[in-house]
């Protein structure tokens, strides 16, 4: 009953916002034994607690484009937990970015970072900017108007941003010069995913992907079966899939799918050279709308305006795009495939009642986007330490370290669904694992 009221109360005070509701279903849903088995939760109103950020910065981002026509944008930035440590989250620049958006990827991003095992409170920003045929200064006068406007609220010990999507090393770039020339300090620790000329940690740009196929490889173990000649079907050509198009070629597997807002590819020899690697990372910097290129110039098959979801060539699904990239009828059609494997790695990709559905089948493991995708954050959290201590470590231990993380998160995420009952859960058992650590804190924290 208190998960329904509580999740009641927020539907009606938060109409408007679907993403944002959605994700705090999944999460107290898929926490219910670890609430359950906590009355003095209730008593601390812990879930409202839970479920309103700290902080909502919503600020206006004015620039100038490049015919001398002012522009006008709104920019958040959520500080939504740091009961575990200083916020910590990307910016996505978008055009749909809202506050809803915002909102729940803020929410996301606290139990994620709980999950690293690092001390990293939960945050996320962004604007709805469209960085789609913007020049490069176009994009530097937007960065240095975003900051402007953000530096006053962010530090190494309050706030770190990172890159989402629209936002890599470039524009972190113009965002790190525009904060060291307001703040006069050399304060790197304020965002990650930097280039490594000024702090900067290797591996943070595969980071994601990489950790994404370290979890697989767990889930794999499970079944006693191996990533070796595994076909993936992966969703998005961006800088997530195309750090697990590497990995899993490094480790024997392939990429045989991928896709864009503009349709799919299917490569039945895999993404699996470093020329077809390299090219889709151009083609992302190029063009984020259209992965048809790759099949031209690597004659395989393009499927315009369609999803591959529910083909039977694969062996495994990981959605990598966007939010509610898989719906019900998509999930109908995975399941009727007999694919084994449905690894989430963007955040939120699946619909609510699809995700439910697959959870149900028989004969497919789920595995969550919040523990699977950890890695990128996780990297940035060991950027953070690299600027703390002034140093940086090797590409070896880097990679190192993100592997250990994933094993623990995995293994983390098993024993808590087990502890509560629930058998071989890596969803429930992700969210016990992460809700458990931010709840500790709070309630250790003091009623605020
Ligand atoms: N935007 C990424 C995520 O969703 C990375 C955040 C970060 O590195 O702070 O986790």
């Amino acid at each position: 009953m208190y998960i329904e009221n509580t999740i009641d109360q927020l539907k009606l005070k938060y109409e408007n916002e679907p993403e944002f509701l959605q994700a705090v279903e999944e999460v107290f849903h898929a926490a219910e034994p670890l609430i359950k088995a906590h009355p003095e939760y209730e008593k601390a109103d812990l879930l409202m607690r839970m479920a309103e950020p700290e902080r909502m910065i919503r600020f206006k981002v004015v620039w100038t484009d490049d015919k001398g026509k002012v522009r006008t944008n709104v920019g958040y930035r959520c500080q939504f937990n740091g009961a575990i440590g200083p916020y910590k989250g990307g910016l996505r620049f978008q055009k749909n970015v809202n506050e809803s958006i915002i909102k729940f990827l803020g929410f996301e991003q606290t139990f994620k970072n709980a999950l690293t095992g690092l001390p990293i409170g939960g945050g996320k920003g962004g604007a709805d900017f469209d960085p789609s045929g913007k020049s490069d200064g176009e994009i530097m006068r937007f960065c240095q108007s975003y900051m402007s406007a953000l530096y006053r609220y962010i530090g190494p010990d309050r706030d770190v941003p990172a890159g989402d999507m629209g936002v890599g090393k470039r524009e972190i770039g113009y965002l790190f010069g525009q904060y060291r020339r307001l703040k006069g300090n050399f304060e790197n620790g304020v965002l990650t995913g930097k280039g490594l000329s000024y702090g900067g940690s290797l591996i943070r740009p595969e980071a994601t992907g990489y950790g994404a196929v370290y979890y697989l490889c767990e889930v794999l173990k499970h079944e006693n079966d191996t990533i070796e000649g595994k076909r993936i079907g992966v969703s998005g050509y961006g800088n997530v899939a195309w750090g697990i198009m590497k990995k899993a070629a490094e480790l024997g597997g392939k990429v045989t799918y991928f896709s864009g807002p503009d349709g799919y590819i299917h490569d039945e020899d895999g993404v699996d050279t470093p020329e077809k690697i390299a090219f889709i990372e151009k083609m992302r910097r190029e063009d984020p709308m259209h992965c048809e290129p790759y099949a031209k110039k690597f004659g395989c098959r393009f499927v315009a305006g369609e999803k591959f979801w529910g083909v039977r060539d694969v062996d495994i699904l990981m959605p990598a795009a966007v939010q509610n990239d898989v719906d019900l009828e998509h999930a109908e059609k995975i399941a009727a495939s007999g694919v084994k494997y449905y690894i989430e790695v963007a955040n939120m990709p699946t619909v609510y009642e699809a995700l439910e559905y697959l959870r149900k089948c028989r004969g497919i493991i789920v595995a969550p986007s919040k523990a699977v995708n950890a890695g990128g954050v996780g990297v940035s959290a060991l950027e953070m330490s690299q600027n703390a201590e002034r140093l940086s470590w090797s590409e070896e231990e880097i990679d190192g370290r993100l592997k250990q993380m994933m094993v623990k998160i995995y293994e983390a995420s098993v024993k808590a669904a087990e502890e509560y009952g629930l058998g071989y859960d890596l969803v429930a058992g992700a969210n016990i694992a992460g809700f458990k650590k931010v709840a500790e804190a709070m309630m250790e924290e003091g009623i605020f």
